[in-house]
């Protein structure tokens, strides 16, 4: 058995390896670093795959949270509602611009945003809600777009861990995430389910005058060159890097497939322990699986993970504080977030990636019911 590994970006790399470094060369051959052709045609080709009718790649999936937020031009008092349990992009995109950030907590089976809990934290300033697709899932967005509509609210979907799934609405209709709220965003980073070989973001949208102004935010608030009609950032995504996403793009549905087998097996197998519960999986959301998150129920966790490490299987806790539990944060009333602080002291993440084999699988699986 190979060594198992928390992500594998070499061992996918080896299957791509001649169509990532023929891309590579071309981007390299023709000098266009910045805005080359392969970010237009890496932009067209998302958005086909997303059914969303803009996309303006930038620099990350913090920046592209940043555009978002910017383009809303906001009034100064604010209030964008958070999940509390979450990476800290979303979080901290509200406090750069001084907006209100008020946590909503997350439902104690899917881990996404509670949307009864969004209601109760909905004020006369609340102007936006950002809607975290948290671990490959997605958040609640039909009662969530419905009770935005009812409140005149904007949703921007974070789509940073669920590129590529699917929303499944009532009458049985599906949507790519990231094309059902107002603006969809979402990262690169490698070791994301699309993920290139660097930094990298993209911002969804199908609203055409929001899709021009956050092109011209992400390019120093120019519509041409040198003339500028707000204040805007530098957030490109690179050419070298779009060629790159321009080729694992078209691996996205296998790549999706193989995390999915490999959260099923653990699923088979881990479902009978008693001790742990397996991820929930939303009926009205396929599942990508950028994690593989159980709840340790009835074990201690830190001693848990340390045996599993012991035992050559790497393990990792996305997140082990609630971001109203950080220094940085701390200030935010924390009211009715009880389901954030219980998941940060419970979760646990277990190898996920494409190239997971069975029998470190069946290793994993074996090793977990021995405990
Ligand atoms: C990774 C991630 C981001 C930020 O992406 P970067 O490209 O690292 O800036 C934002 N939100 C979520 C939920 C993420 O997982």
């Amino acid at each position: 058995m190979d060594k198992i590994q928390m992500v594998d970006l070499l061992g996918q790399y080896r299957h791509i390896e001649k169509e990532v470094n023929e891309a590579m060369r071309q981007v390299i051959e023709s000098t266009a670093f910045i805005n080359g052709p392969a970010v237009k045609s890496f932009e067209q080709q998302l958005g086909v795959y997303l059914g969303s009718k803009h996309v303006i790649g930038c620099a990350n999936g913090t920046d592209a949270l940043q555009i978002a937020l910017m383009a809303l031009n906001l009034p100064d008092d604010a209030e964008v509602i958070v999940p509390a349990f979450n990476y800290v992009a979303a979080a901290e995109v509200v406090a750069l611009l001084k907006y209100k950030l008020v946590f909503c907590d997350v439902d104690k089976h899917l881990f996404t945003l509670d949307v009864e809990d969004v209601k109760r934290k909905i004020t006369k300033k609340t102007k936006v809600i950002i809607a975290v697709h948290l671990f490959g899932q997605a958040a609640a967005m039909e009662p969530l777009m419905a009770l935005a509509a009812e409140h005149s609210l904007l949703v921007v979907e974070d789509n940073a861990q669920a590129i590529g799934a699917d929303y499944i609405f009532k009458d049985g209709s599906k949507k790519k995430l990231g094309a059902i709220g107002h603006i969809g965003t979402t990262s690169f980073f490698p070791s994301k389910n699309l993920g290139c070989y660097g930094d990298g973001g993209a911002i969804t949208t199908n609203d055409e005058k929001l899709a021009a102004i956050m092109r011209s935010i992400a390019g120093h608030g120019q519509s041409k060159k040198y003339f500028y009609d707000r204040v805007g950032i530098n957030s490109r995504l690179d050419t070298l890097q779009a060629a790159i996403l321009q080729v694992k793009l078209k691996h996205l549905d296998h790549y999706i497939t193989k995390r999915q087998q490999a959260a099923d097996y653990y699923d088979k197998h881990l479902r009978t322990i008693s001790w742990l519960s397996v991820p929930a999986r939303a009926a009205y959301s396929t599942h990508v699986f950028h994690q593989y998150t159980i709840l340790v129920k009835d074990r201690n966790r830190d001693e848990l993970s340390k045996h599993l490490s012991e035992n050559g299987i790497p393990n990792m806790i996305y997140y082990p504080v609630s971001l109203h539990q950080t220094n940085a944060y701390g200030y935010v009333q924390g009211e009715n977030l009880q389901v954030s602080e219980k998941l940060a002291a419970h979760v646990l993440a277990l190898p996920m990636h494409t190239e997971l084999a069975k029998d470190q699988l069946q290793y994993i699986g074996d090793t977990l019911a021995n405990l």
